[in-house]
């Protein structure tokens, strides 16, 4: 049996695709990248932005098409927008399975039993923000544990989940309502985990959670947890992302001074810079109150890189608030930040309340005007440089050709990431996928360091 994988969204959704990707292959299906071949189709989807379902949507459409030649072919939408839509997913006409992302567990015997008998199954949670079952939760941690491995394409590395949920409510956001209640993980287990992937070749772990610093179990907390993964031999780098700008436990900054092998490397949303916004997106706290964690990283830390995160165009926002906004992008000295248009989601507070009201066009405008600010910076930074040798994680061929690519034969261009998050290009051998090696940095962009091995 043939199966087709196509997956959006986040590291989350990485994270669940890969895991889903090899309980099917430890179930004995094949995969292939040809649509027309395969006996499945496998949708991890994304319902964070609207522009993820429409992507979604319109592969749907295709496959529609693919079905009336192909009607045996069985098609499973599974995650958010699996477990947003439900039923209503369901009754689409290429649609087999609907799966919600607590259920993945089951999408091996789902798409087995829709192959044999030809039907449509659903496996969502009615009430997602019902606590987990105890039961429910070590069949997600057994699957966790039985299929993780290194992420597609990033060989090393791996993520490793440490919570599930949200519990903030932030009001454009859908995660609550389709990801469930926030939910931390056995540290036994997480150790566990990590260690089994640190015997397979694993240097690079990545702790994943909506807020990952609310990570807290009885009363062990995530700095708690960082160094229990610290001390597991062959784990050289340890990264986590997403923190939530709220109780941030400064020991947190202390474990990344006392521990080599914690990066210095803060992905820290902001969402904008005007306290009006930020109270109607329900984020809990000020802007100075975000600048003052921000302050504290940089004074236990000197050398942290620090990232972030913007939504430009939420209802409300005034030319004087996104002037905020720019403010401070250019405070905060991100090396990079991540910036979305707003979109409203169904079914959140801001889609029920307010009104989508500042035009796309002055969204887009927005959007570029942030970028620009932050493009400066960053090229700053990442000036600053060079001359000096970083250690780098290589992730293998670089995709696109950049700048300085040389042209001798058996040389590629290598792409791989510093402790801090930066992208570096230089030219190697394609076998030094997955090993640390040091580069000379001689030249800088906005987003990309470029060197040569040392
Ligand atoms: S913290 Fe806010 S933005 Fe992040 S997942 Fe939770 S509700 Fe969504």
């Amino acid at each position: 049996m043939k199966v087709f994988l196509r997956s959006f969204g986040c590291q989350m959704n990485k994270l669940d695709t890969n895991l889903v990707a090899n309980s099917f292959l430890q179930a004995g299906f094949e995969f292939t990248e040809e649509i027309g071949e395969a006996d499945a189709v496998l949708i991890n989807t994304c319902s964070v932005r609207n522009h993820a379902e429409e992507r979604v949507l319109s592969l749907l459409g295709h496959l529609k098409h693919i079905k009336k030649t192909r009607p045996q072919i069985v098609v499973a939408v599974f995650g958010c927008m699996a477990q947003r839509l439900k039923e209503d997913l369901l009754s689409h006409e290429a649609v087999n399975i609907v799966c919600g992302p607590l259920q993945i567990p089951e999408l091996v015997s789902l798409v087995s039993k829709a192959i044999e008998k030809n039907t449509k199954l659903t496996a969502v949670s009615n009430d997602i923000r019902h606590k987990s079952l105890p039961e429910d939760s070590d069949r997600l941690d057994d699957f966790e544990y039985s299929y993780d491995s290194a992420e597609d394409n990033l060989p090393a590395q791996a993520y490793v989940r440490v919570m599930r949920g949200c519990d903030k409510f932030c009001s454009y956001c859908v995660v609550p309502y389709v990801r469930g209640p926030e939910a931390s993980r056995e540290p036994a287990k997480i150790i566990a985990q990590i260690k089994k992937l640190a015997d397979s070749g694993i240097k690079q772990v990545t702790l994943l959670g909506q807020t990952v610093n609310s990570y807290r179990y009885d009363n062990f907390t995530f700095a708690d947890l960082l160094y229990e993964v610290s001390k597991i031999n062959s784990i050289e780098w340890i990264k986590f992302v997403t923190c939530y700008p709220k109780n941030f436990d400064e020991r947190i900054f202390k474990a990344m001074v006392d521990l080599p092998t914690v990066c210095r490397y803060l992905h820290i949303p902001a969402q904008s810079g005007s306290d009006k916004i930020l109270k109607a997106m329900n984020r809990g706290y000020t802007c100075s109150q975000y600048l003052e964690i921000i302050d504290k990283a940089r004074e236990i830390v000197p050398d942290i890189a620090v990232a972030g995160d913007f939504i430009v165009g939420f209802p409300g926002e005034t030319d004087e608030d996104f002037q905020k906004t720019i403010e401070l992008v250019e405070k905060a000295q991100y090396k990079n930040c991540y910036i979305f248009k707003y979109s409203p989601r169904p079914g959140t507070r801001a889609d029920d309340k307010l009104a989508d009201d500042v035009p796309m066009e002055v969204k887009k405008q927005r959007n570029i005007e942030l970028l620009a600010v932050q493009e400066k910076i960053s090229a700053e930074l990442n000036k600053s440089f060079i001359g000096k040798t970083v250690k780098v994680l290589v992730e293998g061929a670089s995709k696109k050709a950049h700048l300085d690519k040389a042209d001798k034969e058996n040389v590629s261009q290598l792409i791989g990431r510093t402790a801090g998050d930066y992208i570096v290009v230089f030219d190697g051998s394609e076998n030094l996928a997955g090993q640390f090696v040091n580069v000379n940095i001689t030249k800088a962009s906005a987003l990309t360091l470029f060197g040569q091995i040392n």
